[in-house]
């Protein structure tokens, strides 16, 4: 056995016997790749061009930075092929009838909609972190559907390209990263007006054979572990984008990608050696993000979805964040539940579990992550289908959801500090623990209720700390579209005029009578 898989191994032994068994033992054939050893075992066939601190990673499966990463997503390829799991994780694609992993499903009814938010709630619990396969996910749902548009509206073959590209990798089951944030530059400019036209994702040249891609993408979450990237523009966009509207998909070890791995809170920590600090030494605090730069990026033309139909943007983009938006009240309400228990097992183990007010904190907790899920649930049961047939969760509904996420996560997160204690953010390291000269110190001092080991309460510590501090919230925050951008769909699609009905009918106030601001505009 290879070196990075028995670390890999010991850890998951030590740490979560039950991961072992979803990654290594279960081996019923489902599709190429069956399970999350063969998910790891393929991205070492491929080499794309990745870099993190300045220097170069050879294989994402094994570095300390990225493999906590890999092991999470791996986790949506092993619950396909575990017997408890599989009829959320796989589907039947409409396009085949094989059966095919849920990541790469286009969604064809409401029920689709929900077991998916349901297998996204138990991967949040299993890991802890995000297992970043949805973004890709959201990019081939919102593709299919604008695709099937633009050729309705333009007599395009994009539909059927499409087709056969997803075809490949639902065969495959293979990993795609939906890659949409731009940089954006001068957020005063639109893409046509920046002074760097990098700034946004371009056509460079346009060519028999295809078309060359030139700029980046940030923020992409599992990017490193991905296979393929499925770029497609940031915001809607006005005719003169035209180059700027581009939908294509581009293996990520293709000539002139390169990815730069970003930077989390702790990831010193990661070293092997201090698995006890880390937190979560299995899988990622957050997501693992990359920035994708394409430096003039041949794309051939089966692999091409849109070219320079702008006004099909603003629809893709929207559907994408919407699914995307869906998801967040899914898989964070997972992650919920894991600091949840924690806390709960923490205020045991230390003796306060008995109070009045933990009772009623964790109750709080609860509460805010069952409200949170039943937004995930309502836009879904919610949804309907676009031309394509493939459906959409309710856009209004998902913007809520995401918007509840940017609060209650953080609540939860508050009252799971509150109960923790200072401790967390002055306790010693874990070579301290471990040192012969100290060690009985701390595990003197750190002690709690008697009988339980002192490295218990620690460990609980650190997993608390990793899920409250730096990146994790940040992603809750920003993930899926900072708040103001829920915060305007919501009034865009609020429908006030509707109301204003509502309350005048009430009142019986007749329709005729026109509003303040119109009135205003006839004495003028
Ligand atoms: Fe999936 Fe959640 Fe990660 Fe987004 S943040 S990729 S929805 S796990
Ligand atoms: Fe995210």
């Amino acid at each position: 056995m290879e070196k990075g898989l028995t670390l890999c191994t010991v850890l998951a032994i030590d740490i979560q016997r039950h991961i072992f068994l979803y990654l290594y033992v279960e081996k019923e054939i489902i599709m190429k790749l069956k399970n999350g050893a063969e998910y790891m075992e393929s991205l070492r066939k491929i080499k794309p061009r990745i870099y993190y601190k300045g220097k170069k990673i050879e294989d994402v499966t094994r570095h300390p930075a990225t493999a906590p990463h890999v092991r999470a997503a791996a986790m949506t390829y092993a619950l396909a092929a575990s017997k408890e799991y599989r009829d959320l994780a796989t589907a039947t694609s409409h396009l085949t009838g094989h059966t095919i992993s849920r990541f790469t499903h286009v969604h064809q009814n409401v029920e689709d909609l929900i077991k998916k938010i349901k297998l996204l709630r138990v991967l949040g619990q299993k890991t802890g972190s995000c297992f970043q396969r949805c973004v890709g996910l959201d990019g081939i749902n919102a593709t299919y559907s604008v695709c099937y548009e633009i050729d309705e509206k333009y007599g395009t073959d994009y539909f059927e390209r499409f087709k056969k590209w997803l075809i490949y990798i639902q065969d495959e089951n293979l990993m795609v990263v939906g890659a949409m944030t731009d940089p954006k530059g001068d957020r005063s400019k639109g893409p046509a007006d920046q002074p760097d036209p990098d700034q946004y994702v371009h056509i460079a040249e346009r060519r028999q054979d295809g078309l060359v891609i030139r700029g980046a993408k940030l923020h992409m979450t599992g990017a490193v572990n991905s296979h393929e990237i499925l770029v497609m523009p940031t915001a809607a966009l006005d005719e003169r984008s035209r180059d700027y509207a581009v939908v294509c998909a581009v293996p990520v070890d293709a000539p002139g990608v390169t990815m730069i791995f970003g930077r989390q809170a702790s990831d010193d920590r990661r070293d092997q050696e201090e698995r006890i600090d880390t937190g979560k030494p299995v899988f990622g605090a957050v997501g693992g993000e990359a920035v994708i730069a394409f430096e003039d990026v041949f794309v051939p033309q089966e692999r091409i979805f849109m070219n320079g139909e702008t006004d099909l943007t603003g629809t893709l983009v929207y559907r994408f964040a919407a699914h995307h938006r869906a998801n967040y009240g899914a898989c964070k309400t997972g992650l919920m539940d894991v600091l949840t228990g924690a806390v709960s097992y923490l205020t045991q183990i230390q003796g306060t579990d008995k109070g009045s007010h933990v009772k009623e904190k964790i109750t709080e907790m609860i509460h805010l992550c069952e409200t949170l899920y039943s937004s995930s649930i309502a836009c879904s049961a919610e949804g309907c289908p676009t031309p394509s047939g493939a459906y959409m969760v309710d856009t209004m509904l998902a913007n809520v959801c995401k918007q509840n996420v940017t609060r209650f996560h953080f609540e939860v997160a508050r009252l799971a500090l509150d109960l923790a204690g200072g401790f967390i953010a002055t306790l010693p390291s874990q070579y301290d623990l471990e040192s012969e000269d100290i060690g009985h110190l701390v595990r003197k001092y750190f002690s709690g209720v008697e009988g339980i080991p002192t490295e218990h309460r620690i460990k609980i510590a650190r997993l608390i700390e990793a899920m409250t501090g730096g990146t994790a919230l940040v992603e809750s925050m920003h993930g899926a579209g900072s708040p103001q951008a829920q915060r305007i769909m919501i009034l865009r699609e609020g429908e006030l005029d509707k109301k204003i009905k509502l309350a005048k009918a009430l009142l019986g106030i007749p329709e005729e009578e026109k509003e303040p601001s119109q009135r205003k505009a006839k004495q003028k």
